[in-house]
């Protein structure tokens, strides 16, 4: 009899960062505008779906899809710089945003990012540790980022969704 070794689909280390509550809080730092979209929050482990907008069927049947945005998220993974997507809520965009607006350069500012909460509880923090310095800055700006749009989400649930 021979069983042989059955092909496991990859659930993480995809492109998409995930953060897990009570786990150490992960750094890196945003490089390009970010990407907004509507999103339908389908229940615990379910995988969302982007609001299609008119006529969209998860509106009819689950009502009001919430805000929510993704952007490029370089760390650092065995010593060299990655790019992972960050998918983040209406709240995390505002904290961001409240950054921006009190003068912080976000492109070369190491953020902090920590999960607590599970499902629709969810909160993620995010902090500024501090700037990157110029060699720092030049390994990120080599770094090829991923496009943002509908189309990059192939990963399971969970798998980096916030909620
Ligand atoms: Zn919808």
């Amino acid at each position: 009899m021979n069983f042989p070794e059955m092909k496991k689909r990859e659930t993480t280390g995809g492109k998409f960062l995930k953060l897990v509550s009570k786990a150490p809080p992960v750094k890196g730092v945003i490089q390009g505008d970010p990407y907004l979209f509507e999103s339908h929050y389908l229940g615990q482990g379910q995988r969302s779906q982007e609001c299609t907008g008119e006529g969209c069927l998860n509106c009819g049947k689950v009502g009001r899809p919430s805000e929510k945005f993704r952007v490029n998220f370089l760390m650092t993974e065995n010593g060299v710089y990655v790019s992972k997507i960050f998918e983040g809520n209406y709240k995390s965009y505002n904290d961001l945003r409240a950054m921006l607006d009190a003068g912080l350069d976000l492109s070369a500012t190491v953020l902090q990012l920590s999960k607590s909460g599970e499902g629709k509880q969810t909160v993620v923090s995010i902090i500024p540790l501090g700037q990157l310095n110029e060699k720092q800055l030049e390994q990120i700006r080599q770094v090829s980022l991923h496009p943002l749009n509908s189309t990059t989400r192939t990963t399971t649930p969970d798998d980096s969704v916030p909620f």
